[in-house]
């Protein structure tokens, strides 16, 4: 089948306004967050599994490479159009299912924005506890593809533990129902979580039953003003003895806020400033008790100097106030413009030694670029940025990053930690795989890989190369 023919297929296949040809509209479609230049031959915009059932078995025909892709929030390229490629976007499988409260779970279609999904299940005091900064644009099918982890991990996990079934279609154009709304199936090997986190290589997502939990009742977040870095693992132990679960804990440095308020005009309400600031949520039954407990908890803290300033949230406005601190942080440095983003992840308990180490390679490479640090602390996944000095070269900040790069996988590796904790490979850290995997780990992902596409042509030349 020639390419016309495949073009010509598809758009009979498709509903109207399911195909887009032209290099204006295609544009849009062809690169994610990281902003890795992209193409594609065409833009397929299916509304139904059948419809995308009818854009694979022509693309299989004519050996047409596709790229799935779903909210583009992506941080490790993996839905960046490659050439001769057709992008099949999930924007029109949007639809959402009835709430099931007795099972607590929903089905949704691979396109539905994070966001809606929450929406739709808060109406029945649920909550579906993936909390990201690109939830309003991110959507099920890439959470899912990414195994996206975002600022409730600590007490949530990520996203394979709040999913039971998957609809998925193998390149053969065949439509896999995997697991349906079971909680326990033990019948071999798990498909489910195979799929999740394969980032597109393996099949395409076009739905999932999602596992839903409780709204937390009270939240209380806490903004802290903390003296170094060791004190945030310091505070980390000291508020997992508190009575109330951690619903987040997330850290920042001065750095990041100072980003936040200049680009985005946000405020923050601390009148000391610091190197690092500590974000924590917690939850109780009761908000006055809550309240109390946080602030006897805090005031010791401060007294002993582990906390220097510090602002307690508890209406619904303040918490927005102080999550927007955190939450701004990626879009702020953004539009600083080119950053260079290091998603890493390291056992909790080693996180001081791996920033020292960190911090000692930039003081030793002396490189035209400055360390945006913040993240996940609780999780062991702390966020590297690097943004170029003003007055430095695009090409002296990238063979500096470069230079870095080397030594940071390799301090990594000897902290046991993942070169990816949350943002997955794509093409971004596919190169760096053999630091986090081993060569018998990478076999079978290939040959798991040919098993799915024998022709290497569901997202070619992400995760893995073949
Ligand atoms: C401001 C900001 C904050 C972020 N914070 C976090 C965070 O805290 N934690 C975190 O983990 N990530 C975070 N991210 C990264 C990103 O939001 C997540 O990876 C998210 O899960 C991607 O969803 P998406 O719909 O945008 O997927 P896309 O970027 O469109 O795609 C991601 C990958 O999934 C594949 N894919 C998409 N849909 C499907 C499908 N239906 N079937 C098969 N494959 C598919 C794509 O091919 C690609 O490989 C953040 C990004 C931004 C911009």
């Amino acid at each position: 089948m020639s390419l016309n023919q495949v073009l010509e297929a598809l758009s009979r296949n498709l509903t109207a306004g399911g195909l887009l040809t032209a290099p204006d509209d295609i544009k849009p479609y062809v690169s994610d967050w990281t902003k890795t230049a992209g193409t594609a031959m065409a833009v397929a915009l299916p509304r139904s599994t059948a419809e995308v059932v009818s854009v694979v078995k022509a693309c299989r025909d004519a050996k047409v490479p596709i790229v799935p892709s779903g909210g583009r929030t992506g941080l490790a390229g993996g839905a960046v159009g490659t050439p001769g490629c057709l992008v099949l976007s999930t924007t029109r499988l949007n639809r959402l299912g009835e709430v099931d409260i007795v099972g607590r779970s929903v089905y949704a279609e691979a396109g539905v924005v994070t966001q809606t999904l929450h929406e739709h299940v808060h109406a029945h005091d649920l909550e579906w506890p993936i909390d990201l900064a690109a939830k309003g644009s991110s959507t099920v099918g890439g959470n899912l593809s990414t195994n996206a982890g975002g600022v409730a991990v600590i007490r949530y996990g990520m996203t394979r533990k709040w999913v039971t079934g998957l609809q998925a279609v193998t390149i053969d154009g065949d439509v896999l129902e995997l697991n349906g709304e079971l909680e326990k199936n033990n019948t071999g090997y798990d498909l489910v979580q195979l799929l999740v986190g394969s980032e597109g290589t393996l099949a395409i997502i076009t739905g999932a039953t999602l596992k839903l939990t409780r709204r937390p009742r009270h939240l209380c977040t806490l903004l802290l003003a903390v003296r170094n870095f060791t004190a945030v693992p310091d505070l980390f132990v000291e508020s997992r003895h508190l009575a109330y679960d951690i619903q987040a804990f997330e850290f920042f440095s001065n750095r990041c806020l100072t980003s936040v308020k200049e680009k985005l005009g946000r405020k923050c309400r601390l009148t000391v400033e610091a190197p690092f600031y500590v974000l924590i949520e917690l939850e109780g039954e009761d908000a006055y008790r809550l309240q109390a407990s946080v602030e006897e908890w805090v005031a010791p803290l401060m007294t002993q100097g582990l906390v220097l300033d510090g602002m307690i949230g508890s209406s619904s406005e303040e918490r927005k106030e102080i999550w927007g601190l955190r939450e701004g942080i990626t879009e702020s440095l953004a539009l600083s413009g080119r950053v260079r983003k290091y998603d890493v992840s390291v056992p909790v308990r080693h996180a001081v030694e791996f920033i020292d180490d960190v911090k000692r390679t930039i003081d030793d490479q002396k490189p035209v670029f400055d360390l945006y640090l913040f993240g996940h602390l609780a999780d062991g996944s702390p966020h590297l940025n690097l943004l170029k000095h003003p007055h430095a070269s695009m090409e002296q900040f990238e063979a500096d990053g470069e230079r870095f790069e080397k030594v940071l996988y390799a301090i990594l590796k000897s902290h046991g930690g993942s070169v990816s904790a949350e943002h997955g490979v794509g093409l971004l850290k596919k190169n760096w795989l053999t630091y986090s995997r081993s060569a018998t780990e990478l076999r079978l992902y290939r040959s798991i890989k040919h098993a799915f596409d024998p022709h290497n042509l569901l997202n070619p030349g992400k995760v893995v190369d073949v």
